[in-house]
C-alpha cells in the first residue's frame, strides 16, 4: 500500500500515520521529521533548512525530493509506505509521479480555527516522536512521554508566528493538490476534526475498500 497523507498541519496526519504504520506493518516517511532529525544532529543538510523550517517556510523541491527519493528506495519501503507531508508542491508530486505508483491519497480536512487550538498546545516526545496535546491528548505524567518515558518538548515552530505562515504557505502551495490528486482518482477525503479513533475508523474503512480484490 503506498499511501499519501495530504493536509494542513495539525490535521494529524502524524499521529494517524504513526497508527496506520504499525497496524499496517508498512514505514511512515515523514519529511519533517527528516529534517528536524537532521537539524538536531546538524548535519549539511540541518544546517541548510533549519531556518526555512524554523519559519515554517518550504524546504527547496529539488532537495526535498532528492531525499525523498533515497529514502524510497531503501528495502523496507519496497512493499508499500505512507508518505507524511510530502508532497507539498505541484512539481514535488510531479517529480513522484515519475518514479512511483500511488494506492491512494488520504485528504484530512480541518478548520483553521482548529488547527490553531491544536498547533498551539502540542507537545512531542524528544525520544520516539510520539505526539501529544497538553488539554485533547495528554501524557499521563506531565511532560513524559507514556510510550517510552522520554521528555516531551514543544517544536520550535509551533510558535503563532510560525503557524499562522505555515497555514498560508499551505493554502498557497499545497492545497492545489487536493484538485490534482481527486483528477487523477486517487484522493480519498476524510473528516480529521474529530478524534483521533473517529478519524483511524474513517482511514480503515478507506483502506479496507482499497484492498477489496478486483480493485
Ligand atoms: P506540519 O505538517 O506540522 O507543518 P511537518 O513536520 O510536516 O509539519 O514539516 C515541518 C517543516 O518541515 C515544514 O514547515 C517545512 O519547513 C519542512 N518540510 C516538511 N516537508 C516538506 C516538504 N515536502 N517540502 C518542503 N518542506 C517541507
Amino acid at each position: 500500500m503506498k499511501l499519501i497523507f495530504l493536509g494542513p498541519p495539525g490535521a494529524g496526519k502524524g499521529t494517524l500515520a504513526g497508527q496506520v504504520s504499525a497496524q499496517y506493518k508498512i514505514p511512515q516517511i515523514s519529511t519533517g521529521d527528516i529534517f528536524r532529525d537532521a537539524i538536531k544532529r546538524e548535519t549539511d543538510l540541518g544546517k541548510k533548512v533549519k531556518e526555512i523550517v524554523g519559519r515554517g517556510d518550504l524546504v527547496p523541491d529539488e532537495l526535498t525530493v532528492s531525499l525523498v527519493q533515497e529514502r524510497l528506495a531503501q528495502a523496507d519501503a519496497r512493499p508499500g509506505y505512507i508518505l507524511d507531508g510530502f508532497p507539498r508542491t505541484i512539481p514535488q508530486a510531479e517529480a513522484l509521479q515519475g518514479f512511483q505508483t500511488l494506492d491512494a491519497v488520504i485528504n484530512f480536512t480541518i478548520s483553521d480555527d482548529l488547527v490553531v487550538k491544536r498547533l498551539s498546545g502540542r507537545e512531542i516526545c524528544k525520544s520516539c516522536g510520539a505526539i501529544y496535546h497538553v488539554t485533547n491528548m495528554p501524557s499521563r505524567v506531565k511532560g513524559v512521554c507514556d510510550k517510552c518515558g522520554g521528555p516531551l518538548y514543544t517544536r520550535p515552530d509551533d510558535s503563532l508566528e510560525s503557524i499562522t505562515n505555515r497555514l498560508e504557505v499551505y493554502r498557497k502551495q499545497t492545497e492545489p493538490l487536493i484538485q490534482y490528486y481527486g483528477q487523477k482518482g486517487l484522493r480519498k477525503d476524510i473528516d480529521s476534526s474529530r478524534s483521533p479513533e473517529d478519524t483511524m475508523k474513517q482511514i480503515e474503512a478507506v483502506l479496507g475498500r482499497l484492498r477489496k480484490p478486483g480493485r
